[in-house]
């Protein structure tokens, strides 16, 4: 899989921009605020959707223009699509993949597959469970149509249950219609369970096998996954999982209604992270931080490979800094195949590191290559 073209109207401080990458490996050179992440995120929207630093497309827009065009060139499974978005010109998104206006922004993901890494990343390891839920849900979504479908639905029923225990008080014929959204809740959170599962488990074996190489063999990374605590094996049939995920919403009724919020359910899950056994997030080193976090990732770029048959294209930003030499050497060469692409700041430093092309961005203008 692999994007051989972009082009930009209008995106960010992108005025009009085409950009032809190579097949290997791309380096995005440049000082600060030039327009580096933003010809990722480009990537990224073409990818999902959506950005990954923003919910509101509108900040995507060139300062005082009425909207913006994405369109990218791919080769996926031996086939070319044209990937297209285009926003603010009429009422809705317009996104289609050659020509053919998409149902939903998953069908995106089934031309052009990302896995994204930053520093803000290594938050995963350090910070609450929202981050790591993120990660999966990220890799989830683009791998799973079916998964995307679920979340979207939870997510909206979590934000109305959450609407009526705030307004319940006031309100007694709201709190009558909780079982209902308990129980759709229950069932749409079984489906969660059932993907997250499986995908940890494979996650947990990648990871692993990446963490080693690049620590020199020296540390192991576990994963485990966290869910609903009655749940007492989260690969179970999904009735039983239902069954599970409603006796402990039972549970926590009252204390629901009490502190108006929902205390119940998989938008609480996470993931625990060890090495060698002993919490990642209250002990690790910073460079065990980042090594962890970035195994995470290429475990995540496995996993895709795994059920598309194909490498996503994995995208680094900001990051080559942050690693050693030794880890430098690993991600720059011994990723295998698939497409690459870096920003970096001091290009001297990537010479001797990589083969491919580098694209210099002057205030949201490329050039070389
Ligand atoms: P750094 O090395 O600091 O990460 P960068 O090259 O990655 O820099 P970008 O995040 O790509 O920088 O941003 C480049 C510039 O684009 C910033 O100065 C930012 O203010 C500008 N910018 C962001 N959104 C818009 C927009 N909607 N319209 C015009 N300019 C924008
Ligand atoms: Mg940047």
């Amino acid at each position: 899989m692999r994007i051989n073209s972009v082009y930009l109207e209008n995106f960010r401080n992108y005025a009009e921009q085409r950009v032809d990458f190579d097949p290997v490996c791309n380096v995005i050179c440049g000082e600060n605020a030039q327009g580096k992440t933003n010809l990722l995120e480009s990537i990224i929207c073409l990818s999902t959707g959506k950005s990954h630093r923003t919910r509101s497309d509108r900040e995507l827009i060139r300062f005082e223009q009425p909207g913006f065009r994405l369109e990218g060139a791919v080769e996926s499974r031996e086939r070319k699509f044209v990937s297209r978005i285009e926003y603010g010109f009429s009422k809705k998104k317009k996104v289609t993949v050659n020509q053919v206006p998409a149902r939903t922004l998953s069908d995106l993901s089934q031309v052009l597959n990302t896995v994204f890494f930053c520093p803000e990343d290594l938050l995963m390891i350090r910070e609450g469970a929202a981050a790591r839920r993120r990660f999966m849900d990220a890799s989830l979504c683009q791998l799973r149509p079916k998964y995307a479908a679920a979340l979207a639905e939870y997510q909206r029923l979590h934000e109305h249950k959450t609407r009526i225990l705030r307004e319940g008080d006031e309100r007694p014929d709201l709190i009558a219609t909780l079982p209902d959204f308990n129980l759709r809740m229950a069932e749409t959170g079984a489906v969660l369970i059932h993907y997250r599962c499986r995908f940890l488990r494979r996650l947990a074996q990648y990871a692993a096998q990446a963490h080693s190489e690049c620590s020199g063999g020296k540390e192991k990374l576990t994963l485990r996954y966290k869910t609903v605590s009655t749940v007492t094996d989260p690969f179970a049939e999904h009735r039983l999982l239902v069954m599970q995920l409603l006796s402990h919403q039972q549970e926590h009724h009252y204390a629901e209604l009490l502190s108006r919020q929902c205390l119940s359910g998989p938008h609480k899950d996470d993931m625990e992270v060890l090495l060698e056994g002993i919490s990642a997030k209250s002990y690790a080193s910073q460079g065990q931080t980042r090594t962890a976090a970035l195994a995470m990732k290429l475990a995540a770029r496995e996993i895709h490979r795994e059920i598309i048959g194909e490498y996503p294209i994995l995208l680094l930003d900001d990051v080559l800094s942050e690693l050693d030499p030794r880890r430098q050497e690993y991600v720059l060469n011994r990723l295998g195949s698939g497409q690459v692409f870096i920003t970096c700041c001091e290009e001297d430093r990537l010479h001797s590191l990589l083969q491919g092309k580098i694209h210099y961005v002057k205030n949201g203008v490329i050039t070389g290559g």
